[in-house]
């Protein structure tokens, strides 16, 4: 069978995925992940229609780095019979400023994107190692990058731009914004499943373990929460959300921390994690009964609203409200409380609906549509991947 191959390299998990190529487009065969990079690494991947292929941990020391997990998937790709690999497909944060749409890779190409490393330092480099893998020991098939930037790249400039002075702007520092591979995924998705909310004024929440907002008018990224980095907008897992930069500020001049440290604490040290002194995962937040725990969630809940009210006035008003991603997809006590807070723009929810976990939420006569879909941004970079290559 002619496949893809999707490859999703983050700091501590690279995601893998093969898809057949058919006539109608690409088909998932196989999801493979392997997580816990430099902690408890753990290869697991199934089938399609969810057979297991493999579950198995290596040692601590032998996975400790991006590299040494592409070793590992390579080993374990070469295993598998019955695919002939047409063309692999990445995530790739930064499109800085260029990039409005996937593109093949070759090596001019490849050095353009190294460029944009000191725009997105902890995710470029490992993005771009899986590229540099397969050029070397596949050199014959063509590579696409999809970016998480190139979504939003088509908003008016002057929301794209933060008031400093205009060379800033020039040398690329913009407010990109990013999980645009998932919202273009659901962007799609509305137009199948709800064309009328889809031409309409639409807020997506991508909430999993990092977290933005996109506002949507007639499908195109208008605004969203994330800016030059993904640290911006809402509280995530690990990472702040919005700070007055005078925070920043502080940290460097009166507290004298170094510029590695700001950034270890705004990357890994904060949002929920850092709120509740416990855990990165909403999951063991809800079901922990400590105050600090329901501090965090307040905390982030309070943040998803406002939030959502600055994109409905970028919208001027609102039809839908999407939720997605992990906590969007999966929690229903979340996307209530999230709910609460958009009732004065005219969202009810149905909370048996919620907590069927039906894919519209809201009831019948509600002015403001709640739905709850699941992304796939893997698909997303298959097709684009695809498209790519048959046009070339
Ligand atoms: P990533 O952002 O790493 O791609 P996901 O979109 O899958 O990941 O989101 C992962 C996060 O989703 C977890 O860290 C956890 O906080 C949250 N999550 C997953 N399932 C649930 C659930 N049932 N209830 C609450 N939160 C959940």
């Amino acid at each position: 069978m002619e496949a893809l191959l999707v490859v999703n390299a983050g700091s501590s998990s690279l995601k893998f995925q093969i898809f057949g190529i058919a006539a109608a487009g690409p088909e998932r065969q196989i999801r493979a992940r392997l997580e816990g990079v430099g902690t408890r690494p753990r290869l697991t991947a199934t089938t399609a229609d969810g057979t297991q292929l493999i579950d198995r941990r290596f040692d601590t020391a032998a996975v400790q780095d991006l590299p040494a997990a592409l070793s590992i998937a390579r080993d374990w790709l070469s295993t598998l019979r019955g695919f002939e690999l047409r063309a692999i497909g990445h995530r790739v944060v930064h499109g800085g400023p260029d990039y409005v749409r996937p593109v093949l890779i070759d090596a001019p190409v490849l050095d353009r994107l190294a460029s944009y490393q000191d725009l997105a330092p902890l995710h470029q480099p490992n993005n771009l190692a899986p590229i540099r893998l397969a050029m070397a020991i596949e050199p014959d098939v063509p590579q696409v990058a999809c970016f998480d930037t190139s979504f939003h790249r088509g908003r008016v400039e002057h929301t794209d731009c933060y008031a400093l002075p205009r060379a800033f702007y020039d040398e690329g520092v913009r407010r990109y914004g990013f999980h645009g591979i998932s919202y273009e995924y659901i962007a799609g998705r509305l137009c199948e499943v709800a064309p009328e909310v889809a031409r309409g004024r639409v807020i997506v929440a991508h909430l999993g373990s990092g977290a933005s907002m996109c506002a949507l008018k007639d499908g195109r990224s208008v605004e969203t929460t994330m800016g030059f980095t993904a640290l911006d907008g809402l509280p995530m897992g690990t990472r702040p959300g919005q700070l007055d930069p005078g925070v920043v500020l502080y940290l460097l001049t009166q507290r004298g921390m170094s510029a590695q440290d700001v950034s270890d604490l705004l990357y890994h040290r904060s949002g929920l994690k850092g709120l509740s002194g416990m855990s990165n995962d909403m999951r063991d937040l809800l079901e922990s009964g400590d105050p600090r725990a329901t501090f965090a969630i307040d905390h982030f809940v309070h943040r998803c609203a406002l939030n959502a009210g600055m994109l409905a006035a970028a919208l001027g008003g609102l039809d839908a409200f999407v939720f997605t991603a992990g906590i969007g997809e999966r929690s229903a006590p979340i996307r209530a409380r999230i709910s609460e807070g958009l009732a004065w723009l005219g969202a009810e929810l149905d909370p048996a609906a919620n907590d069927a976990g039906a894919s519209i939420i809201s009831k019948g006569g509600s002015r403001v549509a709640l739905h709850v879909m699941p992304t796939d941004e893997e698909l997303m970079i298959a097709r684009h991947t695809l498209a790519v290559i048959r046009a070339s």
